[in-house]
């Protein structure tokens, strides 16, 4: 029989596997404690455990660990990049950064993406797979280890589409809740593409999550040229959806704006996205795009240009700081120079 995942399983879940396994339900919160808290590579850390339940548990469970095959930090601003090697051989990437608020860790959901962004590095040799929510849980356990610094907040904006990977990324999220990271699902932003309607099923479970919206063009001409989800969910239902997750949670949304040379950092392009969003709670995030190199799209020059205009109709937005700029660490990048390196 197949082990079981046990670093995936809620508390609920482990707790209805102790049962099963003849237990009172004390030794699932002690098990879910080393799991989770204490966060162990190997069963035989359980030392108030019984050697006899730990080998029991041993059978019926795996515990499963990720493999650093790359790590590359920046002289620049501490910016960590791992290229972290899954139970599979597939491989991920996961970025640490260091802002004045705390550390911050940027995971992947999937491996490859099938959203097919025309700018991202990501999506460009496809989707190979979701990611279990122990994957997602180990890029920050084995981060944390490694570096030995806390992670105090999470940004999924790492590879792959979590709304795309839906159950994972829900279960993910109720560890991270109930585990030991001291982490609000405030400090945690939820990065998508704009898959409408697991925004509303995300909306339901009132997680207190951040949403991000990666918006990058206000119209759906615009935003159909680069991304092509907004052919199944344009703008009119995804704008809906946001007003909805801000009415339904009380979370501000965050727009990502990637500005492209000539695709969407022209004044036309600023007066569109003023219109769009003029009057709404949200945050406005303006990113130089990063340019990989499959893709021809260029850097914007005008990026404080785009800035000035929207302060001007009234629109706050910050231009975010380029982080570990000497090691490549944008999306999906190092995992697509690992796999042409083993081609
Ligand atoms: N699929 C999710 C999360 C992963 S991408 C999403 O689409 O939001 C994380 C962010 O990086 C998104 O805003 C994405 O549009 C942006 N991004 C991808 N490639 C980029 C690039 N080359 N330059 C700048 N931003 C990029």
């Amino acid at each position: 029989m197949a082990q079981i995942d046990i670093l995936s399983l809620t508390k609920d879940e482990l707790s209805a596997s102790v049962a099963e396994m003849g237990e009172k339900s004390f030794r699932a919160k002690q098990i879910y404690d080393w799991l989770h808290v204490k966060k162990i590579t190997d069963f035989s850390q359980m030392s108030n455990i019984s050697a006899q339940f730990r080998d029991e548990i041993s059978r019926k469970f795996c515990l499963k660990s990720l493999k650093i095959k790359k790590r590359l930090v920046s002289h620049i601003d501490n910016t960590v990049k791992y290229l972290y090697e899954l139970p599979d051989g597939q491989a991920i990437e996961s970025v640490l950064m260091e802002y004045k608020h705390g550390n911050s860790l940027c995971i992947s959901s999937q491996v490859g993406c099938k959203m097919g962004c025309r700018f991202c590095a990501s999506t460009i040799a496809g989707w190979v797979r979701n990611l279990e929510p122990s994957e997602m849980l180990l890029q920050i356990y084995e981060t944390e280890r490694d570096s030995g610094r806390h992670v105090d907040s999470i940004v999924m904006m790492g590879i792959g589409e979590p709304l795309d990977n839906f159950d994972n990324t829900v279960k993910f999220l109720e560890i991270l809740n109930s585990g030991g990271e001291g982490m609000s699902l405030r400090h945690l932003s939820l990065s998508t593409c704009g898959v409408v309607d697991k925004i509303y099923r995300l909306a339901e479970l009132k997680l207190g999550v951040t949403l991000s919206i990666s918006l990058h063009a206000a119209t759906d001409a615009k935003r159909s040229a680069i991304m092509p989800i907004n052919d199944r969910f344009g703008l009119e239902p995804l704008m809906k959806a946001c007003d909805d997750y801000f009415r339904i949670t009380g979370r501000r949304i965050s727009f990502e704006y990637s500005l492209i040379e000539g695709v969407n950092d022209t004044d036309d392009s600023a007066d569109e996205l003023i219109k769009l969003l003029r009057g709404k709670k949200c945050h406005i995030n303006l990113i130089p795009i990063n340019e990989i190199k499959e893709r021809d799209f260029k850097k914007s020059r005008f990026v404080e240009r785009f800035q000035n205009r929207l302060a001007n109709a009234g629109l706050n937005a910050t231009v975010r700081r380029t982080l570990g700029a000497d090691i490549n660490a944008a999306c999906g990048q190092l995992r697509r120079e690992n796999l042409s390196a083993d081609d």
